[in-house]
């Protein structure tokens, strides 16, 4: 066994406490990874607060996952003790289903989250990387180029791959005309990234200095949401609009900023519903899509489009100590884009 401290939920909504536990025993494929750094995820928050009702207490959150290799088995061939690796979402699936063969991942039935799922042992539950290590097979651990800041590099796995993602799938690049809604984690790296594609990015948002700071960023336009006027301007303008607001809101506004046959993507997995003007989409012929992480080549293709590019998350690099004041800050929006938690100093 591998022993393991780190933060857990004693039950829904509760601050977080330190916690040892064991981690299962690794086999020949697998690594052990001192683990340095973690990002906060919304997605974090909503299995602390039980939000989707299937969170199995005590939880360790977690799942922007970024650290030093320790330790490998004797079949290991992708890593050596010293590199830097990253895991993300989920640290298993079955291999062989369609998802699987696909590089879709995600998808899988039997994909083992790398947080609040079990393990292939059957034994220990996957706890998550508010933690000192982590054991995982080679094949669901990616590389992160050794110049790459860990700290930064954290938020690729669940924030980048999530926005990229579709991103790929819908072609975005130069020429597009790409709406990204909510300037967050999710928000940033879509306006990030969708410019280093080449894409001309509109941000949506409710605030003047998140729009001021969207183009910072590389949008080219700012549009608040909650002007009908400014709304106005911009009918029928977008390829495609990525959607990455969590909370209850009200899409209508960018699906007539659809141009005819464009598509609406959403990210967000908050509880509740949301409202759909069919007319709008059906005399369009406009889609209304989800996308959901990546699979695991696209995973490694995004961090070495941030590598080659040099796009990378802006963030709040917080102690480990100091882990609830963040998430406290992350449930009021009020972080810049990210908080990224130091687990263990980097020498
Ligand atoms: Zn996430
Ligand atoms: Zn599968």
């Amino acid at each position: 066994m591998v022993q393991s401290r780190g933060y857990a939920a004693s039950q829904s909504g509760a601050p977080l406490t330190a916690m040892t536990f064991d981690r299962r025993e690794p086999g020949p494929r697998d690594i052990v990874m001192t683990i340095t750094h973690c990002g906060i995820c919304h997605s974090d928050l909503h299995a602390i607060d039980d939000d989707l009702g299937n969170t199995g207490f005590p939880v360790v959150p977690g799942h922007e996952i970024v650290g030093v290799i320790t330790a490998i088995g004797d079949e290991v061939t992708r890593f050596q003790v010293g590199d830097k690796a990253a895991v993300g979402c989920y640290v298993d699936s079955c291999r062989s289903c369609d998802p699987c063969l696909s590089d879709r991942q995600q998808m899988c039935a039997t994909m083992i989250p790398s947080f609040n799922g079990l393990e292939k042992d059957g034994n220990h539950r996957t706890m998550g990387g508010f933690s000192t290590n982590y054991v995982a097979d080679q094949d669901y651990v990616f590389k992160i180029p050794q110049a790459m800041d860990s700290a930064r590099a954290a938020p690729i796995l669940c924030a980048g791959i999530t926005v990229w993602s579709p991103l790929q799938k819908w072609r975005v690049g130069p020429g597009s005309k790409v709406g990204v809604v909510g300037l967050g984690g999710l928000g940033h790296m879509a306006v990030k990234l969708a410019a280093a594609l080449g894409a001309d990015v509109t941000i949506f948002t409710t605030s003047d200095a998140k729009g001021a700071d969207a183009i910072r960023l590389g949008a080219r336009n700012a549009i608040l949401s909650n002007d009908d006027a400014a709304m106005a301007t911009i009918a029928s303008a977008m390829d495609f609009i990525l959607d990455t607001v969590s909370a209850q809101h009200d899409i209508n506004g960018y699906i007539a900023a659809l141009k005819p046959e464009g598509t609406l993507c959403l990210l967000g997995i908050g509880p509740g519903g949301l409202q759909i003007a069919n007319l709008s989409v059906v005399f369009g012929q406009k889609c209304i899509a989800g996308s959901l992480i990546g699979g695991l080549h696209q995973t490694q293709a995004v961090i070495d489009f941030c590598a080659a590019h040099d796009v990378m998350p802006e963030i709040e690099l917080v102690p480990h100590a100091q882990i609830n004041q963040a998430l406290d800050r992350l449930r009021r929006n009020d972080v810049k884009y990210r908080f990224v938690v130091e687990m263990t100093p980097e020498n």
